[in-house]
């Protein structure tokens, strides 16, 4: 293609699918578009300032972003006068899916077993495209553009280039560069070009840009200004005064909930909201906000923080490297008074100051999640819902902040399956003689409290913490307890409970000294020698009540749970052996008993496999042989079939 003529490029799958939506969409809450060009042209404001700092040639009149109206021509545009885009970063940035939220949102359609966009189109004009009422959650940046335009221009020059180029599309698959003469560009920054669609001319009324920009988008931290027709002044319609340095008292809830929906890309309320100044040593100012609901990709580790921060209002990362892992879900703005200016980004996150600024905040936001706790417990409760397996992370990562957040945890028990016990609730339940805290891993909350391991303990009123994430199997493995308890699997050795008693209502309950009946010795002789290497022991339990048989860990391997863990992981070479637990006073050990030297040998040995296998399958794991496993339980039910009726 000659210089000149505009080169036309084909979007990348990914952007075609999202344009289709948006083309597609009767979406209620068009109005998006512009707070998501107006941050756009915020962020290009922010590049500039920072860019401008080592190339004080760049620096240029005070940032503005102007919106135009041309009843005329039926267009709506926005331009700024920031960084601009070369050719490249026209095709890069505007053809691709740079941002997160973006790509959580597409990943969500395709979840939901979205087909090929041309597919089903008849039906979608019926009703609204699939998936749209998702979009409500998501900032989708620029593309949102084509909800309105039926087709964009972007004219561009980049800052320090003598160069400028237009970007046009009509969101159908494609999009094409061409050259801009200078003098039709902006001395640098951009202008988004909308020619409206005939849905949107609405968009053409001052007062409703107005509406929404002071909706949307009062805190920007470049001012607005409105050019209402061709040729009018300019009226200011923001200050572009940074939130997050005005005093709290000026800042109304409303602008704080559209700040963080700007700053996180999602588009919910925040469950809480934390603003303050540090002073003293280090001066900085912090904006932070827990959301009100879990981001799609919180445990993808390829997830971009949204952790902006400032050096005296001047943009120096928006993914700075501000929290600990365990408290990635919070989204929040730094701006420090002291940080240096005049060095890179990385070498200031390395400094001795940025640290203390770190370890500030997290102090800070602990507390106040520990205040959110004692005086809001019901709103808390959802915040541990979201993000309490990410707090967790933190009993591991930092012992320091332990004694805290074992304050914070709430759990799901044996006595309290629907959750919000914490450690101090349950402390104070213990019953006589109880030294540890028991606790039984898992992967899934229903199972863990249906579990067999469980029975001994709800005998003798005991209450067991039922951890189902996987970071918890690392937790209770460092901690060395709580209120000087230790914690306890109930699946690691035997269970050591006989010296609690069992409570008077279970009186069905045999008591637990009664001696074995004499051929249950036989018999574990007998079912140890039958499953020969995939046991290390055969004993008596104490922990079941209504069950034949479990599984639990030899006293001094590691628990179950985590040894499984590490071997997903490729941590651990060979897993050690399991104990086969048996119930002594279920009746069928009882009736198994019974036929140990009867002449069906057969039969006898394929309950002990089966018994076997029944205790892996509760646990979530798969017989030890499949086959075996189906052939035992078609002879013993075939048997079972073919006994005479009773
Ligand atoms: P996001 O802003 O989250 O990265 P967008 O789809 O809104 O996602 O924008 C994609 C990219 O296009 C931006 O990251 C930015 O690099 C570039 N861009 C968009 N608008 C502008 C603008 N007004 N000036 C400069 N660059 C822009």
């Amino acid at each position: 293609m000659s210089e000149g003529a505009g080169q036309t490029q084909a979007f990348q799958a990914d952007v075609a699918k999202l344009l289709h939506l948006m083309v597609h969409s009767v979406y209620s809450d068009r109005d998006i578009f512009l707070r998501e060009l107006l941050s756009n042209a915020a962020d290009a404001c922010e590049k500039l300032r920072y860019d401008a700092l080592k190339d004080p040639a760049l620096a240029a009149a005070p940032f503005v972003i102007r919106i135009g109206i041309d009843k005329a021509a039926q267009t709506l545009s926005i331009e700024d006068n920031g960084i601009g885009m070369t050719r490249e970063e026209l095709a890069d940035q505007l053809g691709t899916i740079a941002r997160s939220g973006t790509r959580a949102f597409l990943d969500r359609l395709g979840a939901q077993g979205e087909g090929a966009p041309e597919e089903n189109q008849a039906e979608e004009s019926q009703n609204r495209a699939p998936g749209l009422d998702l979009i409500g959650q998501f900032g989708i940046g620029f593309y949102s553009a084509f909800m309105v335009a039926d087709h964009v221009d972007v004219l561009t020059r980049r800052a320090g280039s003598q160069e400028a180029f237009i970007w046009r599309s009509d969101g159908k698959g494609a999009f094409s560069i061409a050259p801009l003469p200078l003098d039709e560009a902006p001395a640098h920054g951009a202008r988004v070009v909308l020619h409206l669609n005939e849905a949107s001319k609405d968009y053409l009324e001052a007062g409703r840009i107005e509406r929404i920009v002071r909706e949307h988008s009062s805190a920007l931290a470049a001012p607005i200004e409105l050019v209402e027709s061709e040729g009018a002044e300019p009226r200011r319609l923001t200050d572009g005064v940074a939130l997050w340095t005005k005093p709290k008292s000026a800042i109304t809830e409303h602008e704080y909930t559209e700040f963080y929906r700007d700053l996180g890309g999602q588009f919910d309320e925040p469950a809480l909201t934390v603003h303050w100044r540090a002073e003293g040593r280090h001066e900085y100012t912090v904006l932070a906000f827990i959301p009100g609901s879990r981001p799609f990709d919180l445990f993808d580790p390829a997830r971009q923080g949204r952790a902006k921060l400032y050096v005296r209002h001047v943009l120096i990362s928006d993914d700075a490297d501000v929290l600990p892992r365990w408290l990635r879900f919070v989204r929040l703005v730094v701006d420090s008074a002291d940080l240096p200016l005049n060095v890179s980004r990385e070498m200031i996150q390395e400094s001795p100051l940025f640290a203390a600024i770190k370890k500030g905040v997290a102090n800070r936001l602990l507390q106040e999640l520990t205040k959110l706790a004692e005086h809001e417990p019901e709103k808390f409760a959802r915040v541990w819902e979201h993000f309490g397996a990410v707090l967790k992370e933190g009993l591991y990562e930092e012992p320091e902040k332990r004694d805290a957040l074992f304050s914070l945890a709430r759990f799901a028990t044996s006595t309290h399956p629907e959750g919000g016990r914490t450690l101090k609730d349950y402390v104070a339940g213990l019953q006589p003689n109880q030294t540890a805290i028991y606790y039984l891993l898992g992967d899934d909350l229903k199972r863990l409290g249906s579990s067999p391991q469980l029975e001994g303990f709800r005998a003798r009123g005991i209450e067991v913490l039922l951890l189902p994430d996987p970071i918890d199997a690392f937790w209770v493995a460092t901690a060395v307890g709580f209120d000087g308890k230790p914690y306890k699997s109930v699946t690691q050795g035997a269970a050591d409970i006989k010296s609690i008693p069992l409570q008077k209502e279970e009186g069905a309950e045999k008591p637990a000294d009664e001696p074995p009946a004499a051929g249950l010795a036989t018999l574990f002789v007998l079912m140890k020698q039958t499953l020969g290497e995939a046991v290390e022991d055969v004993r008596a339990s104490d922990r079941l009540s209504e069950s034949p048989a479990c599984l639990v860990a030899s006293d001094h391997g590691p628990d179950r749970r985590l040894e499984r863990l590490l071997a997903d992981h490729g941590q651990l070479g060979a897993s050690t052996k399991p104990v086969l637990e048996v119930n002594p006073a279920h009746p069928l050990i009882l009736a198994l008993a019974a036929l140990v030297g009867a002449p069906d040998k057969q039969k006898v040995e394929d309950i002990i496999w089966l018994l076997f296998d029944e205790a892996r399958l509760v646990e979530g794991e798969k017989p030890a042989d499949a086959s075996d496993f189906a052939a035992r339980l078609t002879r013993v039910l075939f048997g079972a079939a073919s006994q005479p009726a009773a």
